[in-house]
């Protein structure tokens, strides 16, 4: 498909044939003087869409929702979902307005473009600094192959916007190949409206999973094999944050996409020193999603999927059946992306199975790392470091040593790590770790260097980090500092719900 300038509409959209129960048609809220603040034009290929447009006056109204691009017909949707375990009932787009889906098949969203049927007490607005989170991070998760949600622009205006303190207002364009939640699903369920519930399903599976209709998997139950497809997109969506150290923070069942896509950039942090109980989300006092709880949560999540879809499948075994496969697909994704991390391939020949290596080296590692509170992505890019350097002879651990108090516990574990990677090959080693161990990830502390930069009214920060987190696995010397280890102020900053 040829790129096109300006995003081409799709009549009717996906979401928009399904029906008025769906969604609400409505116009974007203008916002005062927009301006930019960065764009993705990664994001823009990805979309076939053109980076002229992209830089025009006209994507500028476009996507701060102060024009309405021809053929595009706004809307909202609606659905429900389970808030920190319990039942909240209606939800919906609050405060995100979809402009359309493109011939491409991308469904692009505003963030923060005023208020919906569905905003309840909020403003149906975003502020810069929770923005300027979402769009770097999308960014940052897609360089580093975690399926998300992505960014193509970001536009700032002077609007005011009372948080905690008043802030200004911004606009960030989302695009995923579907904005379809969990809670899209429990809404209709638990409203017992089962036409629409199947509607729903059927065009999910349609669109993003037609190998579920022919599978024979689960008695030929298309729904059935739907639900354990989802489980198994989640599986490894969940081995991916738990292996690069991404705590979500506000795992909601209306927060889970029906893709296995990461949604919903709020209180999220990547983990600087490693502490497996870590609680990002200052509003989360009981710690329901602490990281190490994560893929629990999720599983938890997809039982309440599970439930909504069990009218469709018209059988509880089977669907139990369904969520069955997360519990062998976490396992063993998780596995070989941390065995990957340490150079090991899953399933090598002549080695320890995977499993058996894990127990080996990856649960004595974490609890040193957490021991020692070591830094989780300064550890792994130093171990991808003195294995490369290493050539033949075994690597010089003393850069990592530095690193950690215990030195007699990690002589012990680098011991048992150097006689594995001994049984694989050196250059498929370093080759696996340099593309599985990230030097550059959106720490707090460097989301707040960039956002304090532009609420003074400094945006290039916001695009320079931009670039570095797009290639988070290349060294970037004019930033090594970003790479570094976290200020002391890195661990005051407070990150809730309030964004
Ligand atoms: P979240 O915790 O970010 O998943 O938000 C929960 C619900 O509140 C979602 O349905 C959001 O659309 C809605 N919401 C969050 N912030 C706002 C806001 N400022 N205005 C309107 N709705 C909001
Ligand atoms: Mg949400
Ligand atoms: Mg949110």
């Amino acid at each position: 498909m040829s790129e096109s300038f300006a995003p081409q509409w799709r009549k009717p959209g996906r979401l928009e044939a399904l029906g008025p129960a769906f969604f609400t048609s409505l116009q974007p809220a203008p916002v005062p003087a927009p301006h930019w603040v960065a764009t993705s034009t990664s994001t823009a290929r990805w979309m076939q869409l053109s980076r002229d447009w992209l830089a025009s006056d006209e994507a500028l109204q476009v996507l701060s929702g102060n024009a309405v691009a021809a053929g595009s017909q706004p809307l909202a949707s609606v659905y429900s979902g389970h808030q920190f375990g319990v039942w909240a009932g209606q939800l919906g787009d609050g405060r995100a307005i979809l402009l359309g889906e493109t011939e491409q098949g991308h469904e692009v969203q505003l963030k923060g473009a005023g208020r919906t049927p569905y905003s309840r007490m909020g403003d149906g607005r975003a502020v810069l600094r929770s923005s300027i989170r979402e769009f770097l991070c999308s960014e940052a998760m897609a360089a580093l192959g975690i399926p998300t949600t992505r960014a193509l622009a970001l536009i700032g205006s002077p609007l005011p916007v009372a948080r905690e303190s008043l802030e200004t207002a911004a606009v960030v364009t989302r695009v995923a190949e579907s904005f379809i939640r969990f809670g899209h699903f429990e809404h209709f369920a638990a409203r017992d409206m089962q036409a629409e519930l199947r509607t729903l399903a059927d065009l999910v599976i349609d669109q993003h999973y037609p190998e579920c209709r022919s599978a024979e998997a689960l008695a030929g139950n298309a729904y059935a094999n739907f639900l354990q497809a989802v489980s198994e997109r989640t599986a490894r969506l969940l081995a991916q944050w738990q292996a690069v150290g991404f705590c979500h923070g506000v795992m909601n069942t209306d927060n889970m996409s029906i893709l296995g896509l990461t949604i919903d950039y709020g209180p999220f942090q990547f983990l600087d020193a490693f502490d497996p109980g870590h609680i990002c989300n200052h509003s989360d006092s009981q710690g329901r999603y602490a990281f190490n709880r994560q893929p629990q949560i999720a599983y938890w999540n997809l039982y309440c999927l599970g439930q909504a879809l069990l009218p469709l499948i018209g059988d509880e075994e089977l669907t139990i059946a369904a969520l069955e496969s997360y519990k062998s697909v976490f396992p063993a994704a998780y596995a070989a992306q941390m065995l990957a991390k340490l150079g090991l391939p899953a399933n090598a020949p002549d080695t320890e199975p995977t499993q058996g290596r894990f127990a080996l080296l990856v649960n004595p590692l974490l609890q040193l790392l957490a021991d020692n509170r070591v830094d989780y992505t300064i550890f792994f890019t130093r171990l991808t470091d003195a294995v490369a350097q290493a050539k033949e002879a075994r690597p010089d651990f003393e850069p990592l040593r530095d690193i950690i108090l215990d030195r007699a516990a990690f002589d012990a574990w680098s011991l048992t790590y150097s006689e594995q990677l001994a049984q694989v090959d050196k250059a498929q080693a370093v080759d696996l770790m340099q593309k599985s161990n990230p030097r550059f990830v959106l720490r707090n502390h460097l989301g707040e260097t960039v956002i304090r930069a532009a609420q003074a009214g400094d945006f290039a920060p916001v695009q320079q980090m931009l670039a570095v987190l797009q290639a988070p696995y290349d060294p970037h010397p004019d930033h090594a500092d970003w790479a570094g280890l976290p200020p002391d102020w890195a661990s005051s900053i407070e990150i809730s719900c309030s964004s």
